[in-house]
């Protein structure tokens, strides 16, 4: 090696002694006829001292060193003078005054400073990943990031599980998003889809008798993308054999307990992982994956707003599942109008028709609707929700999904905006009995997990009269308002993943067209079998205390799915395109 030792672990422990460092040049400081450098590596910065009358050639050569060259330094580890000493360093006891130093790289003037990127506009930091990855947060993020890696390994090892490898270029397999396609040059007009993830072939090993399996996957959705969102990403994918959903809960529960454990100083909310059903979250909180590190629940106010006198909520009532719910935040009478006129904006985009509300002012309740209201309505809807002075009730009228949508937004915008949120705790909780389909809006049938999801059997027999009705077996892990991940116990029999198919409008041509190898292979003796996955970035970026995944994600796309440092995607040559048999045709 060339070095002796880290940037990160000497103490006064080693006075005395000499060393080698190498690493980059954070910062340089002359004075007292001295030169100082903090000479920076992955393991943290050590204070190095050029001496003009020891060490008289490099001097010279040091007053040249700028901020990221690349240096080796050869001296005696010196114990600073006492009031010199930094606490905040961990090699902050010492000081190696330098004997001899070698120039490895000099640098560029870098195009943001490496030790202070917080007010770096992000696409500079992009472009420039290599440089950024320098940043103290940034190794701090990547370390975390490993770790976990580490423990998941670690702990399905210890569950029994085989590491297995899925291949990145294959056919279909819909999780909901679109797909990223590779055209085949030995097969030209033919493509192979990138995984959204690695259902069927997980499903497949179970088949091929493998009992066991996790895989840290590959996944890629070519999908709008949010703070929480990469086209690609990485899952803990897991499944298992001849299991209830009880036991896939254990195993998937254990995993993100023991990375907790071992990343985040903070305990579980309840002292344990909560379980509700989807119809009580999206009910109580207007969301399948809510934030319960603050309570704030809606109110169903549907049953006392029949005759209220407001048209808005009357009418909301003779729709199909149309409901009135209210969520009252307390302390609220306080917002501007303006804080009101934005979170209505909020709503407006989740296609709720406006936000009506009441502020229950010191000098009387305030609101544009009170003049509808029939006597006696206000202080049923106080009674209803406890709405008093100070407080302020936000109201969603309109269909199920709308009103959920909008009021579950409002809810988490009032726990920021008056800080209710305990971020001294994780609320870690299951989401479950999910609806097995969901209605798209021209009426047909989607399924709200994976078509590869088992139906709760008993409930199955009325999916052609109510299929809204029915549930699936899946299950989703929540924390602090994310969602981890989904899994669910998964059709083995042919007939039945035929009729799921059927539902989902799938003929039974292209059933054998897209999804053939399925129902082939559960027609050579199939094991029951359920599994789960969960995103790793997400995991991380939350015990990271990050707003966004870019954060903890090495080289991740920018948020319009570009690779700003590699400048991709980008065109191919001519030539390429005609091996592939491929004409760009511009907008078809
Ligand atoms: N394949 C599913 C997903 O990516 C997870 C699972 O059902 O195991 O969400």
């Amino acid at each position: 090696m060339l070095r002796t030792h880290t940037c990160g672990e000497l103490t006064a422990k080693n006075a005395d002694t000499s060393v080698t460092l190498c690493g980059w040049v954070n910062t340089r400081r002359d004075h007292g006829g001295l030169i100082f450098l903090d000479v920076r590596d992955r393991y943290g910065l050590t204070q190095v001292v050029f001496h003009p009358e020891t060490a008289k050639e490099i001097f010279a050569i040091a007053e040249t060193i700028r901020p990221e060259w690349v240096i080796q330094i050869t001296g005696k580890v010196t114990k600073r003078l006492a009031g010199t000493e930094n606490p905040k360093m961990a090699t902050g006891e010492i000081e190696i005054s330098v004997e001899k130093l070698e120039i490895l790289s000099r640098a560029k003037t870098p195009p943001f400073e490496i030790d202070n990127t917080v007010a770096v506009n992000e696409e500079l930091r992009l472009q420039y990943r290599y440089l950024d990855l320098r940043s103290a947060k940034m190794q701090k993020n990547l370390a975390l990031r490993s770790k976990v890696f580490q423990l998941i390994r670690s702990y399905f090892t210890a569950q029994g599980c085989l590491e297995i490898d899925t291949p990145c270029l294959i056919k279909g397999t819909p999780e909901g998003a679109r797909e990223y396609v590779v055209p085949s040059r030995v097969y030209p007009g033919n493509f192979f889809v990138l995984p959204q993830s690695p259902q069927q072939l997980k499903q497949l090993c179970m088949v091929g008798g493998l009992d066991r399996y996790f895989q840290i996957a590959r996944c890629f959705r070519d999908e709008d993308l949010r703070g929480d969102r990469q086209p690609e990403f990485l899952q803990l994918d897991f499944e298992m054999s001849f299991c209830e959903q009880a036991d896939v809960q254990t195993i998937i529960q254990g995993s993100i307990e023991s990375i907790l454990k071992e990343c985040s100083p903070k305990k579980l909310k309840w002292g344990k992982v909560e379980t509700f059903t989807w119809q009580h979250v999206m009910d109580t909180y207007g969301s399948d994956k809510p934030d319960l590190r603050f309570d704030l629940p809606i109110v169903d106010v549907s049953a006392i707003s029949k005759g209220c006198g407001f048209k808005v909520f009357e009418d909301a009532l003779t729709l199909k599942n149309g409901v009135v719910r209210a969520v009252c935040v307390p302390g609220g009478a306080a917002l501007s109008r303006s804080e009101i006129d934005t979170w209505t904006a909020l709503a407006r985009e989740l296609k709720a028709k406006g936000l009506a509300y009441i502020l229950f002012k010191e000098e009387g309740p305030q609101s544009p609707l009170l003049k509808f209201f029939k006597e006696g309505f206000l202080e049923q809807l106080q009674k209803a929700t406890g709405a008093k002075t100070g407080d302020a009730l936000f109201f969603g009228a309109d269909k199920f999904k709308i009103v959920c949508a909008s009021l579950g937004r409002i809810r988490l915008e009032a726990a920021k905006r008056f800080n209710l949120i305990d971020t001294t705790t994780h609320a870690l909780l299951w989401v479950t009995e999910f609806p097995m389909f969901e209605e798209n809006d021209d009426g047909s049938l989607t399924f709200s997990h994976h078509p590869f999801t088992s139906p709760n059997t008993e409930e199955w027999k009325r999916r052609k009269e109510e299929p809204l009705t029915v549930h699936s077996i899946c299950y989703d892990l929540v924390l602090d308002g994310y969602e981890l991940g989904s899994g669910s116990i998964r059709i083995h029999d042919p007939v039945l993943q035929s009729e799921v198919f059927e539902m989902l409008g799938i003929s039974p041509d292209d059933q054998k067209k897209r999804f053939g190898h399925m129902l082939e292979a559960f027609s050579y003796g199939a094991p029951p079998h359920g599994g789960f996955a969960y995103g790793i970035d997400r995991v991380v970026m939350i015990l990271a205390g990050e707003p966004n995944i870019r954060e903890v994600t090495p080289f991740p796309k920018d948020q319009k799915a570009k690779d700003l440092m590699l400048g991709a995607p980008s065109p191919v040559p001519a030539e390429q395109l005609r091996e592939l048999e491929i004409s760009i045709v511009g907008k078809v």
